[in-house]
C-alpha cells in the first residue's frame, strides 16, 4: 500500500517529482466551479461562474484523472465548488472507481458542503468511497444561513445521516471565523468526536474577492488553541492524512483535530499534490498563480503523449510554496481566483 494514514510518512512510485524533491502522488479535481451556497469567506453573492461551454466534459476529466493516475498519482479528491452539483457527477465517480478496483488508486474521496449527500451517499459508498469531508461552520441554524447564505442546516444533516448510514467515514471541516464561530468550536469538537468524526479547523485564505473585509474574518489557530487547551487536553500526534492539517488528539473526547494553517504556519515543505480546475488548468500550488494549461493539450490529440509531456513540464515548475498574506492596507487577496476554482 502506499500512502499511509497512521504517522509514517508515506512511500511513493510517483514518476512526478518537482524540484524540491517531492513526490506528487495526490490530485485534487474541481469539477465545476458553481454552488448551492455562497458562503462569505469563498465567494461573492453575485459570483460569475465560467461559462459551461469551457468545463471539460465529464469523459474528459476522466481521461484527465487517469494520466495522472498512470503517472503515479494514488489518491483523488473530487471537489469545487460543490462535486456534487456537476450534472452526471455519480457517471464520473463510476468510472474512476475502476482504479480503486484495479487497485492503481488508494482512495477516491470527495469535499462536499453535504447538500446533496442525502441522495448520494448510498452509490458514493458503492462506488468505493470509503471517506469524505464535509465542510459546516457552526451547528445553530440561523447563523448556518448567515455564513453560506442559500444553505439549510438540516438538509446537510440529513446528508450526514445518510452518509454515516451508508457506512461513509465523516471528516468535518470548519473554517475559524473571527467573532462568528469561535465560540461555538468546543461545542462542534464534542458533537464531531461524540459521532466518530474527526474534525479539521481551517484558517481563512486571501483568495478571490469577497463582499466583506477578511481582515474581520482572520482567527489564527494558535490562538484558537490556545482558548481550547482552557477546556481540552491537545497532544501533538504525528498521525498523517494526504491532507496538510497537523493533528492532535483530544483526550476529553478521544478524537483527533486537525490544524490547517496556511496563515501561522507554512506547511509547503511536503507539499505532495496538485490541483486541477473543471477547465483542465494545473495549478502547482494553490496558493500561487502559475498554471498550464492541459485543455489544449488533452485535445490536441486522441493520444496521451502530449498531455504527460506537458504535465511533466508542469511540475518541473511547482513552486517551493505560497505567499499568502492578509493585507490590511490593500484588502486584496493574495490569489485573484476563488478556492471554488481550484478547489479547498
Ligand atoms: N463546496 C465544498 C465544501 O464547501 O466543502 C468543496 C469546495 S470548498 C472551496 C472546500 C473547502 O474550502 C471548504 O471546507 C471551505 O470551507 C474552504 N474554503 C473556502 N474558501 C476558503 C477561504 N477563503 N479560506 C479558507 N478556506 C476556505
Ligand atoms: Fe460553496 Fe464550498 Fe465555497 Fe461554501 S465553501 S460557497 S459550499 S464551494
Amino acid at each position: 500500500m502506499i500512502g499511509t494514514a497512521s504517522g509514517s510518512e508515506p512511500m511513493t512510485q510517483s514518476n512526478m517529482i518537482d524540484p524540491f524533491g517531492r513526490a506528487i502522488d495526490y490530485l485534487r479535481v474541481s469539477v465545476t466551479d458553481r454552488c448551492d451556497f455562497r458562503c462569505v469567506y469563498c465567494m461573492a453573492e453575485d459570483m460569475t461562474f465560467l461559462p459551461k461551454r469551457d468545463l471539460l466534459s465529464l469523459e474528459e476529466l476522466d481521461r484527465l484523472c487517469t494520466v495522472f493516475i498512470e503517472k503515479g498519482v494514488r489518491r483523488l479528491r473530487l471537489t469545487g465548488g460543490e462535486p456534487l452539483v456537476r450534472k452526471n457527477i455519480m457517471h464520473l465517480v463510476r468510472q474512476l472507481s475502476r482504479h480503486l478496483k484495479s487497485g492503481a488508486l488508494d482512495e477516491l474521496t470527495l469535499t462536499s458542503n453535504g447538500s446533496q449527500l442525502e441522495r448520494f451517499a448510498t452509490e458514493l459508498a458503492d462506488c468505493g468511497v470509503r471517506r469524505i469531508n464535509v465542510s459546516i461552520d457552526t451547528l445553530d441554524a440561523d447563523k448556518f444561513h448567515a455564513i453560506t447564505r442559500w444553505g439549510k442546516l438540516d438538509k446537510v444533516m440529513r446528508g450526514i445521516e445518510a452518509a454515516e448510514a451508508a457506512g461513509l467515514k465523516i471528516k468535518l471541516n470548519t473554517v475559524a471565523l473571527k467573532g462568528f464561530n469561535e465560540d461555538e468550536i468546543p461545542e462542534m469538537l464534542r458533537w464531531a468526536h461524540g459521532r466518530g468524526m474527526d474534525m479539521t479547523v481551517i484558517e481563512t485564505m486571501p483568495m478571490g474577492e469577497i463582499d466583506g473585509d477578511r481582515t474581520d474574518q482572520y482567527l489564527p489557530l494558535s490562538l484558537l488553541r490556545a482558548q481550547l487547551e482552557k477546556q481540552f487536553t491537545l497532544t501533538d500526534i504525528p498521525f498523517k492524512t494526504s491532507g496538510p492539517a497537523r493533528y492532535v488528539e483530544v483526550a476529553e473526547t478521544g478524537g483527533k483535530l486537525g490544524f490547517i494553517t496556511p496563515m501561522t504556519h507554512n506547511f509547503c515543505e511536503s507539499c505532495n499534490r496538485v490541483r486541477i480546475t473543471c477547465t483542465g488548468m494545473l495549478y502547482m500550488c494553490l496558493g500561487q498563480d502559475d498554471s498550464a494549461d492541459l485543455r489544449d493539450a488533452l485535445r490536441a490529440s486522441e493520444g496521451n503523449d502530449l498531455l504527460a509531456e506537458t504535465i511533466d513540464r508542469a511540475i518541473a515548475r511547482k513552486p517551493k510554496g505560497h505567499d499568502f498574506i492578509i493585507d490590511r492596507r490593500t484588502n486584496r487577496p493574495s490569489v485573484s481566483r476563488h478556492m471554488s476554482v481550484t478547489g479547498g
